[in-house]
């Protein structure tokens, strides 16, 4: 394929404004790449109206490679933050700037591109390649989620995620898990000037948020990669006007977890505090959870690890760090799937995630379209 064509793969999916939504048009689009190629099959899997997950699967037996990346991206934000329209992509010295440029969509159409280019010649597979392209992830993984669920990544040999990695210099194998949640507080509305009559939703709140910080501290272990767990209180509303006592409040926490604690320990550990005060006169607080997701332990010397490193070497004159990330990704729940595999993230996008003015380095684009390709066939040879 040629690199105009390439490219313009790339900025086809940047105009789709798939925002929490509109994944379908995207799901469309590679979908019409693929129409009368040989030995492909292409299954949508709806999540909502307009929100469609794609699965492409090229050749007919053999090990499953897994591919994977989503059709999301955040919003762009204030436009006039941005140099040029957030879905117009737009190339300025060797950059093609674009919201999802960097997050993933650079990404997904390197991995496009590596397959179609591999379903041209699919009897020379020795094997089957999957694409999982996923809705939602970046607000809770649940396309991931219902892909596994069905069982598309069940038994998969390996999977490689094309989220960014720094241009494409690191090969990331492990990363944090995930924990969103909320706690609830109702009390009991009465004029200020007699709080005793009623129960002040507020402070009975705050006293969660002082057990909790305190609690969760104490998970204080370290991973040589990763870093310690973190927990913030990142959103809190409460009350109704300024002389009422207050009958509501509510609170958001963020916990971002290594593979050393299993969530169940922070499950745990703010189910305790929320039964125990709920044991106090006045107390009513609830608590609630959003997509939480396990860290990923991964191997730094997995095969998938050392296979990965042997073919960028290939490409790139020096090898790639090998390293852990702070977010967490859709490889959280593909391996929930049946079997046991590795997954590694490699990807183009530079370092500008979630920020205005998000762009790829073409040449990096290329390169990963490349590298794809070479690592699905690498990949084939060591599996026989
Ligand atoms: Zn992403």
């Amino acid at each position: 394929m040629q690199d105009t064509q390439k490219i313009a793969i790339l900025k086809k999916l940047i105009t789709f404004a798939s925002v929490n939504d509109n994944e379908a048009a995207v799901a469309a689009y590679i979908k019409s790449l693929f129409a009368g190629l040989p030995h492909v099959t292409c299954e949508t899997v709806a999540y909502a109206p307009r929100r469609d997950n794609l699965v492409i699967t090229i050749g007919n037996t053999g090990p499953l490679l897994g591919f994977s990346g989503h059709m999301d991206v955040v919003a762009p934000g204030k436009e006039s933050d941005w140099s040029t329209p957030p879905f117009q992509p737009v190339i300025k010295t060797g950059r093609l700037y674009g919201r999802g440029a960097a997050d993933m969509k650079s990404g997904l159409a390197a991995l496009v591109v590596a397959l179609l280019e591999l379903a041209e010649d699919s009897t020379q597979l020795n094997g089957r390649i999957r694409l999982l392209a996923t809705v939602g992830e970046e607000t809770g993984e649940y396309g991931a989620a219902q892909l596994t669920a069905a069982g598309y990544a069940d038994h998969l040999a390996g999977l490689l995620i094309a989220e960014p990695t720094d241009n494409m210099q690191e090969i990331v194998y492990t990363a944090r898990g995930v924990i969103d949640y909320r706690v609830t507080s109702n009390g009991k509305a009465a004029h200020s000037a007699r709080p005793e009559d009623g129960v002040n939703a507020i402070d009975n709140l705050l006293t969660f948020y002082r057990l909790a910080k305190q609690k969760l501290a104490a998970f204080d272990q370290t991973d040589p990669i990763l870093g310690k767990n973190t927990h913030s209180i990142t959103k809190i509303t409460g009350g109704e006007q300024v002389n009422s006592v207050p009958s509501y409040a509510e609170l958001m926490g963020n916990i971002r977890t290594i593979p050393q604690y299993p969530n169940q320990v922070f499950f745990a550990a703010l189910e305790q505090i929320v039964a125990a005060l709920n044991q106090q006169p006045g107390y009513d607080l609830t608590l609630s959870y959003s997509f939480p997701e396990e860290a990923i332990p991964g191997d730094p010397h997995s095969n998938l690890v050392q296979l990965a490193q042997q073919v960028y070497q290939k490409h790139w004159d020096h090898p790639a760090k090998v390293a852990g990330e702070l977010g967490a990704n859709d490889g959280a729940e593909f391996l929930q799937a049946r079997g046991d595999f590795d997954s590694i993230v490699i990807g183009p996008g530079a370092n500008v995630s979630h920020q205005s003015n998000e762009y790829v380095v073409l040449e990096t684009y290329l390169k990963a379209c490349a590298f794809y390709k070479d690592f699905a066939t690498t990949f084939f040879s060591t599996q026989q």
